[in-house]
């Protein structure tokens, strides 16, 4: 998104104000309590590479048992590749890649005679790799000390099942942008978090390590976001800074001292 696109709709200062555009989000946040705190997974709060590559890897050594004449065809590029010629297919279902890899997996099992139903034993098993991710270690300190003072949802494009991972008790809920409809940088993920929460953008707060997806994504709804740079990565220079830039959470705690918090309320957020 180039910097002189116009402000999202409800953000305080006039459209064409480009040049203050960051310290008005800065201010909507100081100004109000942040009751929601929307969380990306995949590189926020876990490296995504090694779990990923380790469920491909325990994927083509059970489809190698399963289904010889497929893995001698297609190693893990040419599968990507597959993928990525689904998805170009199929733009109703790209946001979902448990379903893009599932249906992918079935036309290749077809197209060599293999019976398609192991294209859903092979998921479930992806699955079980893919959701041994290992959090980086500030995540568990940090958020659990946060939810006690902001409801805190997950959201993510990827398809780990944060209930079966090592952070089952570190949200208050979950989204998906297969659940969505949608992936970031589309809003629905962002307005499913606000609803499911009751809050407006002003009153929610987004944590990602994505300028595009996850910064901008928030901000063009008005949203303030944090953007988690573990890897002291360069911000790119066709976006607008962001309105705080952290190392990890710790960060991300100590910035939210300093602007008004929500205290939960017992009765209302009993059932959370
Ligand atoms: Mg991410």
């Amino acid at each position: 998104m180039p910097s002189h696109a116009p402000a999202p709709a409800g953000h305080p200062l006039s459209a064409e104000d480009d040049a203050r555009h960051s310290v008005a989000v800065e201010t909507m946040a100081v100004h109000a309590p942040v009751r929601l705190i929307t969380i990306d997974l995949d590189d926020t709060v876990w490296p995504c590479a090694p779990v990923i590559q380790a469920a491909e890897d325990a994927l083509l050594a059970w489809l190698a048992e399963q289904a010889p004449r497929l893995t001698e065809r297609f190693d893990a590029a040419a599968l990507r590749e597959h993928r990525r010629a689904l998805m170009a297919e199929r733009p109703d279902i790209a946001h979902d890649v448990t379903q893009v890899r599932r249906l992918s997996l079935r036309a290749l099992l077809a197209e060599l005679d293999y019976d398609m139903a192991l294209a859903d034993a092979a998921m479930d098993l992806f699955q079980r790799h893919r959701n041994r991710v290992e959090p980086y270690t500030d995540v568990a300190p940090v958020l659990s000390r946060l939810r006690r003072r902001h409801r805190l949802v997950a959201v993510t494009n990827g398809n780990a099942e944060v209930h079966a991972t090592p952070l089952r008790d570190t949200f208050h809920r979950a989204l998906t942008a297969a659940e969505a409809g949608a992936a970031k940088p589309d809003p629905a993920l962002f307005r499913l978090a606000m609803d499911w929460a009751g809050v407006s953008p002003a009153e929610t707060l987004h944590v990602g390590d994505d300028p595009v997806r996850d910064v901008e994504a928030a901000r063009r709804l008005g949203i303030a976001a944090v953007w988690v740079n573990r890897d002291s990565q360069s911000w790119p220079e066709h976006l607008p800074p962001p309105q705080l830039a952290v190392d990890d959470l710790h960060g991300l705690a100590r910035w939210l001292e300093t602007v008004p918090a929500h205290v939960p309320d017992p009765g209302r957020d009993h059932a959370l």
